[in-house]
């Protein structure tokens, strides 16, 4: 393994240690003998098509001038403009934004969109600057991205740290310099900036869109159903609330304030309210707190990762005794951990399909910006769930003719669609 990875990675990082790079060429790898003939283009999901690294240099409140490292890398484009958020985070790599990016093509081809995948990211801890800073660091590095993004080169959106006004910062930059408004270059703006209804509920109500699918393919009904989810903000809180308005219990629910368990069922409402005015669940009202590492072992139906990633890993996945696992997280279960819970017989409907909602209702932002023309969310609601059904059910179908996992299945299916553009194309010159 190692002597391909070494190919493949950048020059100037350690062979030793692929981090996330490396895990996106293993995957590449496995689902290398599944492509066909489509395999003698399968190397180019091993080369991100376009990777930039810009220098960041902005004014600090002190007078002061600091240099921030900043990336754009646009993985795949053969299937449509590029699509991946922008993360500020201290501790961000090249590498990581390069795995980021590959992920964003498999996901936007799992679910059909016409996109390719990027991402973007600047190495900065936000929690340091004051948000003039941070303003400045934004519109700096818009700047700097902007000889490769575009309506339909590359639409970024929000990601770690970054939120509706980042979005709306890139926005005006990018308007500013092109002499016209054009609210299509990011997506996850606010909804006075054309910004889409339905966009901030979007992931959740994607997790729980297939979540319901998965149950009652595996025969789960979902009143009395019992839920446990990791993770209460925008992914897991909404997704507590909309599987506990057809009828199932969240028995636990796990934050980075605490864990609480109730075997009866949590008031999940309340629980809402409680988390929105303290910062989390921690703490709330007629509940039992619980030991951290206690929370995986629960018995229960479904349960939800939808906080951090590498949280399901060796040490806890024999522990686990849930029936379905609904990956809200990106990457929230390791490959070793994968593999236990596969044995086991635990269904896992995968990251790229199951947290999809998000870049599919950005999608619709993006149409609705080009068009301007919007629609009622009941609309936005019922495409994403067209678009997440189907999605689940072609996967459903590709992994029972494998013989597969439900993740490997997405990678089949993502893989194909790339790669079978990337033929029809040909290769220039
Ligand atoms: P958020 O910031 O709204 O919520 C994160 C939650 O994780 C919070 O409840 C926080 O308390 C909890 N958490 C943080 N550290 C924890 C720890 N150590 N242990 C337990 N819980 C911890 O974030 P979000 O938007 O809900 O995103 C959650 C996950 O979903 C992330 O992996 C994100 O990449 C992924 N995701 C989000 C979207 C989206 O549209 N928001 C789209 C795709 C994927």
């Amino acid at each position: 393994m190692s002597e391909q990875i070494n190919q493949h990675l950048p020059s100037y990082l350690d062979p030793d240690n692929p981090g996330p790079w490396g895990i996106f060429l293993e995957q590449v790898d496995r689902v290398a003998p599944y492509m066909g003939e489509l395999s003698k283009w399968v190397d180019t999901l091993k080369h991100p098509e376009r990777s930039l690294l810009v220098d960041v240099p902005v004014r600090l409140d002190d007078g002061s001038i600091a240099h921030f490292e900043g990336y754009r890398v646009q993985h795949n484009l053969n299937r449509g403009p590029g699509k991946g958020g922008v993360r500020f985070h201290q501790a961000v790599t090249l590498s990581e934004v390069m795995a980021l990016s590959a992920w964003m093509s498999v996901k936007t081809a799992v679910v059909g969109l016409p996109f390719g995948g990027a991402k973007g990211g600047i190495r900065v801890d936000p929690r340091k600057y004051s948000q003039g800073e941070i303003e400045r660091i934004t519109r700096r590095y818009t700047h700097e991205i902007s000889s490769i993004i575009g309506v339909n080169r590359d639409i970024p959106g929000p990601d770690v740290n970054t939120n509706g006004q980042t979005m709306a910062w890139m926005m005006d930059t990018y308007s500013m310099h092109a002499g016209a408004t054009q609210p299509g270059i990011v997506t996850g703006k606010p909804i006075a900036l054309g910004g889409s209804l339905g966009r901030v509920e979007a992931t959740g109500r994607g997790v729980f869109i297939v979540g319901v699918a998965a149950a009652r393919d595996a025969g789960i009904d979902l009143t009395g159903a019992r839920i446990s989810i990791q993770g209460f903000g925008n992914v897991g809180g909404t997704a507590a609330r909309l599987f506990n308005e057809v009828g199932a219990i969240v028995v636990a629910v796990q934050d980075h304030t605490g864990t609480i368990y109730d075997p009866d069922g949590l008031d999940v409402e309340a629980l809402l309210s409680h988390a929105k005015h303290t910062g989390g669940v921690g703490g709330a009202a007629n509940t039992t707190a619980i030991a951290a590492d206690e929370f995986w072992a629960i018995e229960t139906d479904i349960l939800i990762p939808a906080a951090l990633e590498g949280q399901i890993t060796k040490r806890n996945a024999h522990a686990i005794r849930a029936r379905i696992i609904v990956e809200g997280a990106n990457g929230p279960t390791t490959p070793e951990a994968d593999d236990i819970l596969s044995n086991k017989g635990t269904i896992i409907v995968p990251d790229v399909l199951a947290n999809a909602g998000g870049v599919t209702v950005s999608y619709f932002e993006w149409v609705q910006n080009a068009s301007s023309f919007y629609w009622s969310v009941e609309e936005i609601n019922q495409r994403l769930e067209k678009i997440m059904l189907d999605a689940y059910q072609a996967l459903t179908a590709t992994a029972k003719q494998h013989e597969v996992s439900l993740r490997t299945a997405a990678f089949i299916t993502a893989c194909t669609r790339i790669l079978a553009a990337r033929e029809l194309r040909g290769l220039y010159p």
